[in-house]
């Protein structure tokens, strides 16, 4: 199959030895920029004929977690230390990174939503066609790093896609339970197919995503754990022993199977949360009362859980629209499904 060609270029070659700091240069005439290139830092180091991974924050630009752990670690290595392959991408959405927003406002576009992108397209439509083109069929594996950003909270999770080549479920799942995040999430048939852990699917290589809380902030507890997870996935591929291991991981393995897993908002209005992610719930337990703060005559509601689980994420937004989501509760992965 060939590659159509992308418009995106990188000032450094990732293929010489050695750590070198550059960019990827996206031609996107604008206002702002008529005539010349938005950036998106990268750091890449490679020495030797090790494995290779390629570690990813910022996809959307309101989580800061994922790209404080990458800065963390950049500064951890010279590529002497190395045997392999490391590219860190901090801040892939870096026009939503640097304007703390969700989607890129270069486009609008959410950039979890945009693969396998379009060469031609707008910029996020051209970065997603890059790296499932250019990038990501080039690693061993690859981390995305999320967390539930200014409109969420997620309890500490990593995400493992449930493909159907079952040998590429085993390695992603292997890279879960070392990434050392307490829940692994399985991402089954209702994966959105324009994510990142779809395009990595599609190209047969292990990839492992995280969401590390949320709220808009960085959590130290968080940032640390994403640290300490990308070490460890460096050491079992053997780029970079650096950690030592002592504790064995201790992890719940969840998945959403149940249609009435999230709890939408019913209409415009102020949600009084009772839970928190992490939680276990039961089925008939409130999750919160739900206050029509523009018609205070109308008496609030009570949303109740409609089944039993545990909440991986919940809203982190007081007034609310109608359909947001509330509460999303998962439920015990069940692996002779
Ligand atoms: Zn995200």
């Amino acid at each position: 199959m060939s590659v159509n060609p992308s418009r995106i270029k990188s000032n450094i070659d990732l293929n010489k030895n050695g750590h070198q700091v550059g960019e990827l240069m996206i031609p996107w005439s604008d206002n702002t920029t008529p005539l010349g290139y938005h950036p998106i830092p990268l750091i890449n180091v490679r020495n030797g004929k090790g494995k290779s991974l390629l570690v990813i924050g910022g996809n959307h630009g309101d989580e800061f977690e994922g790209p404080a752990a990458i800065m963390r670690i950049s500064q951890k290595f010279s590529s002497n230390e190395v045997n392999g392959h490391i590219l860190l991408i901090p801040s892939l959405s870096f026009n939503a990174v640097k304007n703390s927003s969700r989607t890129n406002p270069l486009d609008y576009k959410n950039m979890n939503r945009a693969f396998p992108g379009n060469p031609d397209g707008s910029p996020t439509e051209m970065l997603a066609h890059y790296l499932e083109t250019h990038l990501i069929p080039n690693f061993d594996a690859i981390i995305d790093l999320h967390s539930g950003g200014k409109a969420s909270i997620f309890t500490p999770c990593s995400l493992a896609t449930k493909s159907t080549n079952s040998r590429l479920f085993q390695e992603n799942l292997e890279l879960a339970k070392i990434f050392g995040a307490p829940t692994i999430w399985i991402l089954g048939q209702n994966n959105d197919n324009r994510s990142l852990n779809s395009a990595a699917e599609r190209a047969n290589v292990p990839m492992i995503a995280a969401e590390l809380g949320g709220g808009g902030g960085v959590d130290p507890d968080m940032t640390s754990m994403a640290e300490s997870g990308i070490l460890k996935i460096l050491k079992h591929l053997d780029i970079f022993n650096s950690i030592q291991i002592t504790e064995k991981p201790q992890f719940d393995i969840i998945e959403i199977s149940n249609p009435s897993a999230t709890i939408h908002a019913p209409s415009f209005g102020l949600f009084d949360r009772l839970t928190k992610a992490g939680d276990i719930v039961s089925k008939g337990q409130s999750a919160g009362w739900f206050h029509y703060i523009s018609e205070p005559d109308r008496a609030s509601i009570e949303l109740k859980f409609k089944h039993s689980g545990k909440i991986l994420a919940h809203s982190n937004r007081g007034v609310v629209k109608k359909g947001e989501m509330l509460a999303l509760v998962a439920n015990n992965y069940n692996a002779k499904e």
